[in-house]
Parts: structure tokens; C-alpha cells; sequence
């Protein structure tokens, strides 16, 4: 067993690799905390009052889009609504916020898939961050099923899949563990065929090669979670900056102690004490 220690510094969403279960790690400034280790232990976070921006540092007193100053809010592509709808990407107008972080973040290839966290769910994202976002939305199965060459052409199939499938996480449902395994590749299958008039209308629109259908093998991930909590009761450090209990798991970007969980991407540039 670890000696409790206590270490400060402004909240990173935490690093997790896949695994049986997945590993995650705190960070929070320069700390790491292997949270999987503390499992069946008391944990405390106190909330110090302060929040630094995560671009640019400088001190904010309040959170915009999971961790910057409103400045950069304002000024960052990445904070731009184009990035949560590619589909209203607006670079070809000549209007994107940051032509060069667009170049190098939206016009790369990125995978269409279908995952389920708390039921079907159709998704995009960078090739690159496969498959931490798929942990990140404490996803039990996954399966890419399309790529696609930019940011914008991801967006346009997932409207179109949008129609038969939800793009929403239930978060509680997730974090109850109550989801039931889903044949992806049948769902794959089924809505491929069901749209396919409108893929075949966006390759007319892109070219040929723009939307590729891929041929992967459906992927589970598996969450350290001791026990999964009956009801759902949220801390949230605005309220009350102190969360203490003892943890019982972690699924997604959450901590579920035995007191409530947390979702600590949410309090990105939150600086926080961690006792563990
Ligand atoms: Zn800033």
C-alpha cells in the first residue's frame, strides 16, 4: 500500500490506455496520480479557488469550453462551434479562426464509427485519437466504419447517420453499467445499406474515393470499476470544492467515488490538492 501524499496542480483530463481494465492516470500540473493503484481508497480533492487558462495560463475566474479564458475562447479554432459540428466548417470561406491549426487538425483523415457507451451512438473522430476517445466516452465496444479524408466530409456523414442513430452519450446510463452488448458490425451492416443513397450522394459531391467503407473487427474496452453506483449524484467543485471518498472506479473522463462521481474534463485548469 502507498502513503497518502498530496500533490496541487491545475487538472489535465486524465491519460488512459487501454487495458484489461483500461489504466488511468490523474494529472494534475506536473503530478501524476495512477488512479487504478488507488482503487478501494480514499480520495480527497479540494478545489483551490483557482483556475489558469490551458492556452495561454494566465488566471480566469471562470472555465469556457472545458478550460480556457475567454479570450482564447473566442480566438482559438478549437474552441470554434465548427469543431463540435464539422458539417459548419468554414475554412473554404476563408473565415477559420486559425487557417494553420485547420490544416494541420481538420484536413487529416478521420473515421466515422459507431460505439456504445449507453446504447448505438455514431461518432467522428482524428484516426490519430483512436481509440482514446473512444475511453474517453467510456465506451465497452467500438468499431470504426468509415474514413473519410477531412474534419468537414466526417461531419456531413455523421448528419446523415444522425437520422437513424443518436450521437449522444446518456452519461448516467454509462456510468451505472447497465449497457448491453450491441452487435456493431450487424448495426455496420445494416446502416450502410439503409444509407446508402445518401453516402452515394456525398462521394458524388466529395469524389469517388472520399468515403471509404473500412473493414475492421469490432474492439471491447474494459473499466476499473470495483462497483457501479445505483443512483448518480454529481460533484461539482463550483459548488463545492471539496469531493472526498473513497473511489470506486473510473469510466470515461469520470471518477465514481462512493459519495457521487465527478467529471473531471469538465474542470480542466481547475487547480485542485489531490490526497490519495
Ligand atoms: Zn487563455
Amino acid at each position: 500500500m502507498t502513503e497518502a501524499a498530496t500533490v496541487t496542480g491545475c487538472l489535465t483530463k486524465m491519460a488512459v490506455e487501454p487495458g484489461s481494465p483500461a489504466r488511468y492516470t490523474l494529472r494534475a500540473g506536473e503530478a501524476r496520480v495512477d488512479l487504478n493503484a488507488r482503487l478501494g481508497h480514499p480520495l480527497r480533492l479540494t478545489w483551490t479557488g483557482a483556475i489558469a487558462c490551458t492556452q495561454c495560463g494566465r488566471a480566469t475566474r471562470k472555465s469556457f469550453g472545458q478550460g480556457h479564458c475567454y479570450p482564447c475562447f473566442k480566438k482559438l479554432a478549437q474552441c470554434d462551434t465548427c469543431i463540435m459540428k464539422p458539417e459548419l466548417c468554414h475554412f473554404f470561406q476563408g473565415t477559420c479562426r486559425e487557417p494553420e491549426w485547420g490544416e494541420r487538425h481538420c484536413f487529416q483523415p478521420h473515421v466515422v464509427y459507431l460505439a456504445n457507451a449507453s446504447g448505438l451512438k455514431v461518432g467522428i473522430t482524428r484516426l490519430t485519437q483512436v481509440p482514446t476517445r473512444w475511453l474517453d466516452q467510456g465506451a465497452v465496444q467500438a468499431l470504426p466504419i468509415l474514413e473519410v479524408d477531412s474534419r468537414q466530409q466526417s461531419g456531413f456523414v455523421e448528419v446523415l447517420f444522425k437520422d437513424e442513430v443518436s450521437d449522444r452519450t446518456n452519461w448516467r446510463a454509462m456510468l451505472k453499467g447497465e449497457t448491453r452488448e450491441l452487435d456493431l458490425a450487424g448495426e455496420r451492416d445494416r446502416l450502410l445499406e439503409r444509407l446508402a443513397p445518401g453516402l452515394a450522394e456525398l462521394r458524388q459531391r466529395f469524389g469517388d474515393g472520399a468515403i471509404r467503407v473500412l473493414d475492421e473487427a469490432p474492439r471491447a474496452f474494459d473499466y476499473p470499476v470495483l462497483e457501479y453506483p445505483r443512483k448518480v449524484v454529481s460533484h461539482n467543485f463550483d459548488k463545492s470544492p471539496e469531493v472526498t471518498g473513497t473511489l470506486l472506479g473510473i469510466k470515461g473522463q469520470y471518477l465514481i467515488l462512493d459519495s457521487g462521481v465527478i467529471n473531471l474534463r469538465k474542470f480542466t485548469g481547475y487547480e485542485v490538492a489531490v490526497e490519495a
